[in-house]
C-alpha cells in the first residue's frame, strides 16, 4: 500500500545505525535522514520494500523537545557525530534502550524492571559523561587542497574522498586546532605539498595527533608519502614550543590505499612514544598502538569489569581478545595469573611492554586467534580459568572460542562489547550451556555517535 513518492506523516520513535531517524507506520519503518527522536515530519517515500522504505524529510510539523544546538558548524556534512543534535541525556536513554532491546530480542532474556530482583538480569543504567565533547586523545586529520588551491585539513565528507575544511574537531582536545594550524603555515612557508590521492604526488598526507590525559603529553605524527621532511627543523622548532610536547614522528606510507599509517616510523624529535595512565598502570603508546579513545570512560569500563571478575588474588584469568593488555594489566593486579590472547604481534609487543614498565609479572601473552589459541591450551596443557574476560570486535566471538570456554566451566565470564546485537546472540548460547547472565553494564564511550559499549557479567548457574 505504500508507494514510492507518497507522502506521510511520521513521529519519529528510533534512531538507525548511522543517525537517521525512524518512524512507524501501520507496520512498516522508514528511515528518514535529518530527523531526530521525538520530531513529528511530512516525509516523502523515496524508496520502498517491503515492510521498510527510505523517506526524505519534506517538513518538520512539529519539532523534538529533544533537539539539541549542535556545536559543531560541520555536523553533518562530517556525518561522524551522528547524534549531535540530539539531547544528551536522550542519546543516553537510546543507548541503553537499544542494549536492552538486543538482549530482550536477539537474547530472548526477559529483563527486569527493578534494580533489587537478584533472580534475574541487574540492569544498571547506562554510565554517561559529565562532559560529552572533547573526550578523544586521538585524532587524524587528512591533509588536502582546496579549489583555490590553498593547504586545508579536516574530515572527509560523510562517503568520500572530499576533505572538508575544519581544524576545530569538537571530540578532540583544544590543542589540535593549534597544531594544525602550525603544520599548514609550516607548509605553506616551504613550500610542501600535500598529497594528492588522483596523481599520487605531493608529500603530506595525514596528521595524527595522540594526547594522554593523565600525563598531558602530546604527539604529532605527519604521514608522508616520502622518506623525509624537507626543513624539518623548522616545523620541530614551532611544535616544540607547545607545552607537553613529548613526541614529534614521520611515518612513511607511499601506498595508494585508504589506510592511514604506514610501517615505518622515523623520529623527528622527542621520545618514540607518549605515556598515560588508566588508572595507575603506565601505558606507552606509539602512533601504531591501538589504544582506547576515550580514556575517562576506558576507566569506568575497566573498573566495572574488574569488579565484575570478582577477584581475591587466587584467580587463574584469561583476557581474550586483549589488544595491547589494556583489562589484563588492569585485572593482573588482584589475580594470581593472566593470560592474554590477541591477534595482532605488534599490539602484543607492547602489551609485554606495558606489563614491563610496570613491572606485573604475573602476565602471559600469546599471539593468536581466541579461538585457535584458547582450545590448544586447554586440551593440550590443560590450562583451567576462573574467569574469561573477552572484548572481541564487532562481529563477536567466534563459536570455537565460545565452545571451549564452556568446556573450561570458569566460574564468571566478563564480556565487554562494542556491539549489542552479536553480544545478545553470544550470550544466548553461553546462557543455553549452563551460564546466567547476573549484570548489565552500558557505558557511554563515543558520545554524539550511536555506537555503546556494554559490561556483562555471567556466572554459572
Ligand atoms: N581489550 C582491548 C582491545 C579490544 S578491541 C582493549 O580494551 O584495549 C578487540 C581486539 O581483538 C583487537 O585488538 C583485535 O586485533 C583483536 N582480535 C580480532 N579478532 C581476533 C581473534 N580472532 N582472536 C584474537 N584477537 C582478535
Amino acid at each position: 500500500m505504500f508507494r514510492k513518492n507518497m507522502e506521510l506523516e511520521l513521529l519519529i520513535e528510533d534512531i538507525g545505525v548511522n543517525g537517521e531517524g525512524i518512524g512507524k507506520a501501520e507496520g512498516a519503518a522508514f528511515f528518514v535522514k535529518d530527523t531526530v527522536i521525538g520530531d513529528r515530519v511530512l516525509v516523502k517515500i523515496m524508496k520502498m520494500k517491503k515492510h521498510y522504505g527510505y523517506a526524505r524529510l519534506l517538513k518538520v510539523l512539529s519539532p523534538s523537545p529533544y533537539r539539541a544546538e549542535p556545536m559543531c558548524s560541520c555536523y553533518r556534512q562530517c556525518g561522524g557525530c551522528q547524534l549531535q543534535v540530539l539531547d544528551y541525556m536522550q542519546q543516553l536513554q537510546y543507548k541503553e534502550k537499544k542494549v536492552r532491546n538486543n538482549l530482550e530480542r536477539i537474547g530472548g532474556f526477559r529483563i527486569e524492571e527493578t534494580e533489587n530482583d537478584r533472580q534475574g538480569i541487574l540492569f544498571h543504567p547506562i554510565i554517561g559523561m559529565e562532559e560529552p565533547f572533547f573526550y578523544r586523545n586521538k585524532a587524524q586529520f587528512p591533509v588536502g587542497t582546496n579549489k583555490d588551491g590553498r593547504i586545508i585539513t579536516g574530515f572527509y565528507a560523510a562517503r568520500s574522498h572530499h576533505i572538508i575544511s575544519n581544524r576545530k574537531c569538537f571530540l578532540g582536545v583544544g590543542v589540535n586546532e593549534q597544531i594544525l594550524t602550525i603544520v599548514i603555515s609550516f607548509m605553506e612557508q616551504y613550500r610542501i605539498f600535500p598529497y594528492d590521492e588522483e596523481s599520487g604526488k605531493g608529500l603530506v598526507r595525514h596528521v595524527l595527533i595522540r594526547y594522554g590525559f593523565a600525563t598531558q603529553e602530546i604527539m604529532v605524527c605527519l604521514v608522508i608519502n616520502g622518506c623525509g621532511l624537507p626543513q624539518s627543523e623548522k616545523l620541530v622548532e614551532e611544535l616544540q614550543k607547545l607545552p607537553g610536547m613529548a613526541s614529534i614522528m614521520l611515518n612513511v606510507n607511499q601506498k595508494n590505499t585508504n589506510v592511514i599509517l604506514g610501517e615505518r616510523m622515523i623520529n623527528l624529535w622527542g621520545r618514540d612514544y607518549i605515556t598515560d595512565y588508566i588508572g595507575n598502570i603506565q601505558y606507552q603508546i606509539s602512533p601504531l598502538s591501538f589504544y582506547q579513545v576515550n580514556p575517562v570512560q576506558t576507566k569506568k569500563l575497566y573498573e566495572t569489569a574488574l569488579d565484575y571478575a570478582c577477584l581475591t588474588g587466587n584467580e587463574i584469568v584469561w583476557d581474550l581478545y586483549c589488544g595491547i593488555g589494556t583489562i589484563s594489566l588492569f585485572l593482573a593486579q588482584k589475580a594470581k595469573h593472566v593470560f592474554g590472547v590477541e591477534i595482532i604481534a605488534s599490539a602484543i609487543e607492547d602489551a609485554r611492554n606495558n606489563a614491563n614498565i610496570n613491572g606485573i609479572e604475573n602476565v602471559e601473552f600469546f599471539v593468536g586467534k581466541a579461538e585457535e589459541i584458547l582450545p590448544q591450551w586447554y586440551e593440550r596443557e590443560k590450562l583451567r580459568a576462573d574467569v574469561i574476560v573477552v572484548d572481541p570486535p564487532r562481529k563477536g566471538c567466534d563459536m570455537k572460542c565460545l565452545e571451549t570456554i564452556v568446556k573450561m566451566q570458569p566460574e564468571r565470564v566478563v564480556y565487554v562489547s562494542c556491539d549489542s546485537a552479536t553480544l545478545a546472540r553470544d550470550l544466548k548460547y553461553l546462557c543455553g550451556q549452563g551460564y546466567q547472565i547476573r549484570e548489565v553494564q552500558p557505558v557511554d564511550m563515543f558520545p554524539q555517535t550511536t555506537h555503546v559499549e556494554t559490561c556483562v557479567l555471567l556466572g554459572r548457574k
